[in-house]
């Protein structure tokens, strides 16, 4: 049995590290526990919202990660016959946030500065090779058990937090339940270096598409675009060529150009809806996609992970200093899944329903009350406010 100080953290994605991080500068001494030999080079999320960019900046990694990505200041919807339905813009948020903009990066960017900073940090630790597979509990300490190049090893600290994705060991180890829905539609996401912006007039960085049967998203980052699609029922199972016949077909029916478009990724993804039964059971606690999964319109999933793991490195720090009671857990536990189940998963739920309408009476209402939500400045405002998920960071207590 290896005995380590402090706080002892699953998965090493952007979740784990952000927990890490907040813990080990508020000088509670941190181990995590990658399961891969090298940080993950993870392209999923590009979507960077403002009360993210707060948190990021009182880690000291949000200015450096912003000279990485790109400032999407409107946000648009649009219809796939119709064109634009409204533009939002963010700059309505310049008293509320000192970002008051989407940034569009890679988490992978992000997932690099917060492991330097990290190693920098004589107080934190990152075991790579090292999967958890079992989780343990006695009165006042837990153990991970854990997969290593050198054998199975046991650590035992006083706290976990399991960060470790949305197929969680930690999660199944506690036996804690995954409550929700997986959606019969599978997502096809893809990356192209395509220059739609000569194709499509007054083009933002960040622009959701409706359509009854092919809705997409157009999302820019640094250097590609990112193009997301409803999979057909049956490609849903498709590799490799098929695949890549499937993904060029979706493209020119988005921009017809008769030559192959250059895509760069293509996969088929399951969408999940799903949240933990509880975020924490005794001395091990849940954050990200561990705790909850959500699809991916609206860009929520991984800036709600992000939000987890700074309010339960305020709360667990003040818990292991001695400055409060375990019932500041109970406090993270609750708050942050209320906002997961009220905000995060209601408001991408609603996402989906709306991109994918197909009752043609439904779509005319919900235009309608989008073009009237854009044009009144008080509903631009509060909608906005939602969207960019600052007000689901004034639903909770902070720290
Ligand atoms: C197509 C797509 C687009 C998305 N876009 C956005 C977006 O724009 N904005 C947004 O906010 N979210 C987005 N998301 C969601 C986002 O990617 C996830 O919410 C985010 O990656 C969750 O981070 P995490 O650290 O909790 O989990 P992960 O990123 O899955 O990281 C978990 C880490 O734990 C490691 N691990 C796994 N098991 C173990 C184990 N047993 N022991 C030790 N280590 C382990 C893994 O190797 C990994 O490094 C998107 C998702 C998809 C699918």
């Amino acid at each position: 049995m290896n005995s380590v100080e402090g706080v002892l953290v699953a998965g090493g994605g952007v979740v784990g590290l952000t927990a890490a991080l907040s813990l080990a500068q508020r000088g509670v001494p941190v181990t995590v526990f990658e399961a891969e030999s090298e940080l993950v080079k993870e392209y999923r999320a590009s979507t960077f919202h403002p009360p993210t960019l707060e948190m990021l900046d009182d880690l000291g990694v949000a200015e450096e990660l912003i000279s990485k990505g790109l400032v999407a200041d409107r946000v648009q919807y649009r219809d796939r016959t119709e064109g634009m339905i409204a533009e939002f813009d963010l700059g309505l948020l310049k008293n509320d946030t000192p970002y008051p903009f989407r940034l569009q990066v890679e988490q992978y960017a992000l997932a690099l500065l917060l492991l330097e900073k990290l190693q920098q940090l004589p107080n934190a630790e990152v075991l790579f090779t090292h999967r958890v597979t079992d989780v343990s509990q006695e009165n006042d300490s837990v153990i991970a058990t854990a997969e290593t190049a050198h054998g199975v090893q046991q650590y035992q600290g006083s706290y976990l937090v399991g960060a470790d994705g949305g197929q969680s060991a930690v999660r199944h180890a506690l036996d804690i339940g995954f409550e929700g829905l997986t959606y019969p539609e599978r997502y096809l996401v893809t990356f192209t270096t395509f220059d739609f912006d000569a194709h499509m007039p007054d083009l933002t960085h960040v622009n959701y598409v409706s359509d009854p049967e092919e809705w997409f998203v157009l999302l820019r980052s640094p250097g590609l675009w990112r193009v997301l699609f409803p999979a057909r029922p049956e490609d849903a199972e498709a590799t490799g060529e098929a695949l890549d016949k499937i993904a060029q077909a979706r493209y020119q029916r988005v921009i017809a150009t008769g030559v192959p478009y250059p895509i760069l990724y293509r996969a088929i993804y399951t969408v999940h809806q799903r949240i933990a039964s509880t975020y924490r059971k005794g001395r091990a606690l849940l954050a990200g996609d561990a705790a909850h999964l959500n699809n991916p319109l609206g860009g929520m999933g991984l800036n709600g992970g992000i939000h987890d793991a700074v309010n339960l490195g305020g709360k667990l720090a003040k818990v292991w200093h001695g400055e409060a009671g375990e019932e500041m857990l109970d406090a993270y536990a609750e708050e942050r899944r209320k906002i997961a189940a009220e905000h995060v998963l209601a408001h991408t739920h609603q996402n989906h329903s709306n991109i994918s309408q197909t009752d043609r009476e439904s779509r005319k209402r919900q235009q309608d009350e989008m073009k009237k939500t854009a044009a009144d400045p008080e509903l631009a405002y509060r909608y906005v406010l939602r969207i960019s998920m600052i007000e689901s960071i004034r639903a909770t207590s902070g720290v």
